[in-house]
């Protein structure tokens, strides 16, 4: 199937053929039609399956097509909420790409920055609002943003949106729209909630389902190394300096934990960036910035900050703790192997995680090999390898060093 066989309007089909899209994705093949058909859907599908383009093209042709005040006193008729400032920021960047030979316009509201500028932009009038749902409500309650014409709404990553603590927002949101109108969710799992949510805000829905969060792409490489936690940093160190190499991911479960192992990346000479919660939505934005211009390498992340993240052509997930949760290995490593490319995906257990490898493993319905040849194997009778400790071998050598001291200096002291 081709994208003109989707029915899609020639300056959308422009602005994907220069974005490089030859073909729809799955879930862009079966969601589309339903949208443009002004159907309520619900979509389970993963980040990285093309599920942002899967709503965000029907919708600006919908758009497209009863266009009437061309510039001024737009008015916002579809919203769409997500959980987080970066899938909000990313969606926001999607939509304009797509839009870029329409004159619909679109902005990203979100919170932990000046509310001021986003105030001008709703002011000037748009016709798509991409918000989370806390900086939303705030600019509503001022009186700036009006959700009284809202045709389209869309609940993104709903399943994060509610473990986030959402539901009674994302409720309050819904009702501020008008009744009469179609709402799109997507999830990449559907857990029980989700599907009572579904029940009491969407209208007769269709369903669309790829690729079930149970299953990991199979583009993707994992391996398991056992490991006492205590020597978790040095296979980590070992691993960067003698098997992984490019642009890599490392997952850990607390905050406190990726500012831990940044600082020892950051003395170990690695160019190094992370987010978590704690960080402000400039250093967040930044880090994302340089790690995906190839500045750094290296980007240390929580679950939640990076949930959503589409960061191409990445190279590596580490999972330096395992997810407790299982889905959310599934998560983690289908930042990996996206678009046809091999990913690979590296997991540190303690023997305090075994029970995680467990439930994961019967969700993927895969055992993940083990590498049991590293110098720090768990059970101590086994004889360690010992490495010659080598530099890193990294792409980006050149003001490694001097850069990574900079950093350390602002961070910690
Ligand atoms: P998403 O699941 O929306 O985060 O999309 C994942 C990545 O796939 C993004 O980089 C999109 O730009 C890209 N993408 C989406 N649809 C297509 C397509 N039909 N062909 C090629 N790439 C796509």
């Amino acid at each position: 199937m081709s994208f003109k066989d989707l029915q899609l309007n020639k300056p959308i089909l422009r602005a994907i053929a220069e974005a490089g899209y030859n073909d729809p994705t799955l879930v862009q093949e079966k969601t589309i039609p339903l949208v443009l058909n002004k159907e309520d859907v619900i979509t389970s599908a993963q980040t990285g399956t093309g599920k942002t383009a899967a709503f965000a093209l029907p919708i600006l042709q919908l758009l497209f097509d009863k266009q009437e005040a061309p510039k001024k006193g737009k008015k916002i008729k579809a919203l769409i909420v997500s959980p987080t400032r970066e899938l909000a920021i990313q969606i926001g960047e999607n939509f304009k790409t797509y839009s870029t030979y329409t004159n619909l316009r679109s902005t990203v509201i979100f919170g932990g920055t000046s509310i001021e500028p986003q105030k001008d932009v709703l002011k000037k009038g748009v016709d798509i609002v991409i918000a989370t749902p806390g900086r939303l409500l705030d600019l509503h309650k001022q009186d700036v943003l009006n959700l009284d014409y809202i045709e389209i709404l869309v609940l993104d990553e709903a399943d994060l949106m509610l473990d986030m603590g959402f539901i009674d927002d994302v409720k309050k949101i819904e009702r501020l729209c008008p009744n009469e109108k179609q709402t799109l969710l997507f999830s990449a799992t559907m857990p029980y909630k989700v599907e009572q949510l579904a029940n009491t805000i969407l209208n007769t829905p269709k369903r669309v389902e790829v690729s079930p969060t149970s299953s990991a792409s199979k583009h993707i490489s994992q391996v398991l190394y056992y490991v006492p936690k205590r020597n978790k940093i040095e296979l980590c160190l070992h691993l960067l300096r003698n098997t992984i190499r490019g642009s890599i991911l490392i997952f850990r479960r607390t905050k406190f934990g990726v500012d831990k192992l940044e600082k020892t990346l950051l003395k170990n000479g690695y160019k190094v960036e992370s987010i978590h919660g704690d960080k402000s939505q400039t250093d967040r934005q930044n880090a994302l910035k340089k790690f995906k211009n190839g500045y750094v390498n290296i980007l240390i992340a929580t679950d939640v900050a990076a949930r959503g993240i589409d960061i191409n052509s990445l190279d590596a997930v580490i999972n330096f703790d395992l997810p407790n949760v299982p889905e959310t290995y599934v998560h983690r490593i289908g930042r990996t192997g996206r678009a046809g490319n091999t990913g690979l995906s590296y997991s540190l257990c303690s023997a305090d995680e075994k029970a995680y490898v467990k439930t994961i493993q019967q969700l993927i319905n895969v055992q993940i090999p083990i590498e049991e040849n590293h110098p720090y194997p768990l059970d101590p009778k086994a004889k360690p390898i010992v490495h010659k400790s080598k530099k890193p071998k990294s792409k980006h050598k050149k003001g490694r060093k001097s850069e990574a001291s900079k950093k350390k200096k602002k961070r910690w002291y």
